[in-house]
């Protein structure tokens, strides 16, 4: 077994070895442009591309044609929110997202509310779970579009997402959703839940960096907002160009990128279902390991409807940046995740009312393609032991422990 471990695939993944041979061919001899139309390197890197654009949104259940490459999530969640935005102005001005999403999602909203735009952050509960009536209650006359996370990247809480974007439908509004944790770990399709929207990220299922797209949907339903405008596009484009990607994304393709991100999606599909039986199998190890061996510990998240490669919990007595330190062969993150500089508890278990000390912390695992048990019988010794270790060091941990030996409850 080789230190450290990685154990934070909600974050990012490693290129899945298929994946980088598949991508190899296309950074040298096959260097075309994608756009070159009168000659063979253009041309079979534009089969390349036609190739993998079906295998990306073969993942989904959309035609190859609604497939839109960006940069990756955060482009796609920017794209959808602004671009809709921009484009359906005439019909409105209000937007449905929810306060446990993503900071790609939250901060293209609040740059809309500078500009005039109403937005409406729904709460979730104890468990991360959005209310699809709270959806119903939210809208006005001048909603355009709900945008709500497929699956929640800190507690891997799933949302009810066909029966949310039915509600927004029915409501007149688009329905986007930012599926990057969700794709290749719960089966989609974009037609039968109503989704005319969908982001997704190559990296965060064992593809390369830096390249994502965005789902866009040309035909079937949508919201009264789509049918009224008598000419789609639906959608805005934020970079403007050569006119790439139906002229939703200009900018040359990134062919190796694309390429892998095409593999990348085919073996998830193939792969979806066993690799979620093992990976639930060992997730539910080690969460049975931490809850048997150390009391005063809370699982954060939905326990019927999480993703099965997610374990958040918050460690009473604990201080969550001191056990970081201590578990320095194995990376994980805080629940303060990923808005890097500022560590503040994290606003998704703040939305989910974990008060501010558990917030603090809490640790997310996410399990991997590459876990393996013995890395995961390691994991768990190595946080028991340490928690224990810096439970001795804390006077209030050895008060609520003396409460509790005499009948007291102790968190
Ligand atoms: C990682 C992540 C993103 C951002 O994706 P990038 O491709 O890194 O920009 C967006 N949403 C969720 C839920 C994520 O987990």
């Amino acid at each position: 077994m080789k230190l450290p471990i990685y154990m934070d695939n909600h974050s990012t993944t490693p290129v899945d070895p298929r994946v980088f041979e598949a991508m190899v061919p296309w950074f040298t001899e096959k260097f075309g442009n994608a756009a070159s139309r009168s000659h063979s390197f253009g041309w079979e890197a534009a089969e390349a591309v036609k190739k993998a654009r079906k295998e990306v949104a073969a993942l989904i259940g959309g035609s190859p044609d609604e497939i839109v490459f960006t940069s990756g999530a955060t482009e796609s969640d920017n794209l959808a929110i602004k671009g809709v935005a921009e484009a359906l102005r005439q019909g409105g001005n209000h937007i449905i997202t929810c306060a446990a999403e993503h900071r790609a999602v939250l901060d293209s909203c609040k740059r809309l509310e500078q500009q005039g735009f109403d937005v409406t952050y729904l709460p979730v509960d104890g468990q991360g779970r959005l209310d699809p009536d709270a959806v119903r209650r939210a809208h006005r006359e001048r909603t355009i579009l709900v945008s709500i996370m497929f699956a929640n990247n800190e507690v891997g809480t799933i949302q009810p997402i066909a029966e949310i974007a039915a509600i927004a439908h029915e409501q007149g509004s688009l329905f986007h959703t930012d599926a990057v944790q969700a794709a290749g770990r719960i089966p989609i399709s974009v037609d039968e839940m109503n989704i005319d929207l969908l982001s997704l990220s190559a990296h965060k299922l064992y593809g390369p960096k830096g390249i994502g797209a965005l789902y866009v949907r040309k035909k079937g339903p949508g919201g009264r907002a789509r049918i009224n405008s008598s000419s789609p596009p639906l959608l805005a484009p934020l970079i403007d160009g050569g006119g790439h990607e139906g002229g939703l994304r200009s900018g040359t393709l990134n062919v190796p990128g694309i390429v892998g991100f095409g593999a990348a999606c085919r073996i998830a599909a193939e792969e979806m279902a066993g690799e979620n039986e093992r990976l639930r199998r060992l997730r539910d190890r080690l969460e049975a390991g931490l809850l048997a061996a150390l009391d005063a510990i809370r699982v954060n998240g939905c326990p019927a409807d999480r993703l099965p490669n997610n374990l958040n919990v918050s460690f009473g007595y604990v201080d969550g940046e001191a056990l970081l330190v201590g578990l320095s062969d194995i990376a994980v993150s805080t629940g303060a995740a990923c808005t890097s500089a500022k560590q503040e508890p994290s606003h998704v278990l703040r939305a989910m009312g974990v008060s501010e000390e558990l917030a603090q912390s809490a640790l997310r695992f996410g399990l991997g393609r590459f876990n393996t048990e013995e890395e995961v019988e390691y994991v768990t010794a190595r946080v028991i032991e340490t928690v224990q270790r810096l439970r001795e060091l804390s006077p209030a941990y050895a008060e609520a422990r003396g409460a509790h030996t005499k009948g007291r409850s102790s968190i």
